[in-house]
């Protein structure tokens, strides 16, 4: 037997941390700077819960912020790993599992003919963007406020003064010349958009938008801003990034695309796509996929892309959804999760929102609907902040900010939603 380890607590990993990495962390999410306090330092995962190193199990509804649909250490996930890695763990050369992962990809998305596999989210929404861009021959594009499309410098602007302005950079490293080619535009404003391509139509590439939004909580589109989303950009020959980096596989088979109806002429996937290892794709009908070098042009490439891990974890993640759907039970136990979180706020005189789309939802502290950032930005955070820590305390694993989605897994149980409800119930009356 291997000698006994003595394991740090999560306060001394930490502090271990922050003399190696920025704030501690490889993503800044994971510092809780959005709710104070110290991050808890995970040691292992299994289905519906987490364990941290000082010996506490949470109900996770994080799911490593979307990914794991089918619960932590899902068994057929795990041995296909086991099988890809006694073959080594990378060649620079094409597999079959390539082939597997992006022929489920084409089957199960309805508007993907073709496909790229990445290593992110963000790797596949700035390609899509450069892609959009060397189809068009145009150069700018156009974001939502409150959208997340990962840290692609383009997409990391802050909106302007009014609708038609340009953006401005909202991180210090990010040039005004990248900045100054995105328009940010409010979700669900249809005037704005129109204003937007009256002024510029003829110079925009493409319009990047999160089909049901979840980088501000969940806020939900509404039918008449997915037509006019398809409508305008058609009109101007502009082309629609649908980022379903989040959504994909997660509000229905075939993303959010599938349950609401709209047609993009580029998606970006992630998250789930990789179950659980770094995968993301972007994908078109081939029209569009055929200027990708080497059948085109726009250069991408990545020496780990369709990596065998991660094509392994991600098509057995995707023939599982297939084969074994779990959406009517996503469905059912997200529902009973809203129902008990709005009677529990109601009861408790907490003024809330709550949105849900599937399996993801937000409990939002704010006293009217929240349509796009103007609303979101009127949340109670510090509400929030207290209402995180009391489930926290409680061995309800939340994601740390008002601004993010709650997710619900196939591994989670009747069981452990009722006892989120009771914490929360518990939580909602003292904060
Ligand atoms: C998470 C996310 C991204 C970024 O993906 P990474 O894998 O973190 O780079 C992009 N778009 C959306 C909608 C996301 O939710």
């Amino acid at each position: 037997m291997p000698p006994a380890v003595s394991r740090p607590s999560s306060r001394e990993a930490f502090a271990r941390a922050k003399k190696l990495m920025p704030g501690g962390v490889n993503s800044p999410a994971r510092a809780f700077g959005a709710v104070g306090g110290e991050p808890i330092f995970i040691d292992r995962a299994e289905g519906s819960y987490l364990y941290d190193l000082d010996g506490n199990r949470y109900i996770d509804y994080i799911g490593s912020w979307g990914p794991m649909i089918l619960g932590h250490a899902y068994a057929p996930v795990i041995e296909s790993l086991h099988r890809a890695i006694d073959c080594g763990t990378s060649y620079g050369a094409p597999t079959t599992g390539e082939n597997d992962l992006a022929e489920l990809i084409i089957e199960l998305v309805p508007s993907i003919e073709k496909v790229r596999l990445v290593n992110s989210g963000t790797e596949a929404a700035m390609s899509a963007i450069r892609l959009a861009r060397g189809v068009t021959g145009r150069d700018k594009v156009v974001k939502f406020a409150g959208n997340y499309h990962g840290h692609v410098d383009a997409l990391l602007v802050a909106a302007g003064s009014s609708a038609a302005t340009l953006a401005v950079p909202n991180s210090p490293g990010v040039t005004t010349g990248a900045s100054q080619d995105t328009l940010v535009l409010e979700y669900n404003d249809v005037a704005g958009l129109r204003d937007a391509f009256e002024v510029h139509g003829g110079e925009i590439a493409c319009v990047a938008f999160e089909p049901v939004c979840g980088n501000m909580g969940v806020v939900v589109p509404t039918s008449e801003f997915r037509d006019a989303l398809r409508s305008i950009t058609n009109d101007h020959g502009a082309l629609l990034l649908c980022d379903e980096v989040m959504t994909g596989f997660r509000v229905a088979i075939g993303g959010a695309q599938q349950r609401l109806g709209i047609e993009p002429d580029l998606t970006a996937l992630g998250k789930i796509v990789g179950g659980g290892l770094p995968v993301g794709a972007y994908g078109g009908p081939d029209a569009i996929m055929c200027n990708v070098l080497p059948e085109g042009k726009v250069f991408q490439a990545g020496t780990l892309s369709g990596n065998p891990l991660a094509t392994a974890a991600g098509a057995t993640t995707l023939r599982t959804l297939r084969d074994d759907p779990p959406y009517e039970k996503l469905e059912a136990l997200a529902s009973q999760l809203e129902t008990g979180l709005r009677e529990a706020a109601t009861a408790a005189g907490v003024p809330h929102q709550l949105a849900r789309v599937g399996s993801m939802l937000t409990l939002f502290f704010a006293d009217e609907p929240v349509t796009g950032w103007q609303s979101a930005a009127k949340c109670d955070t510090e509400r929030f902040a207290r209402f995180f820590w009391g489930m926290m305390d409680r061995g309800m694993y939340l994601p740390c900010s008002q601004y993010e989605a709650m997710f619900v897994s196939a591994a989670h149980t009747e069981t452990d939603i009722e006892n989120t409800i009771d914490a929360a119930r518990e939580v909602l009356t003292s904060i």
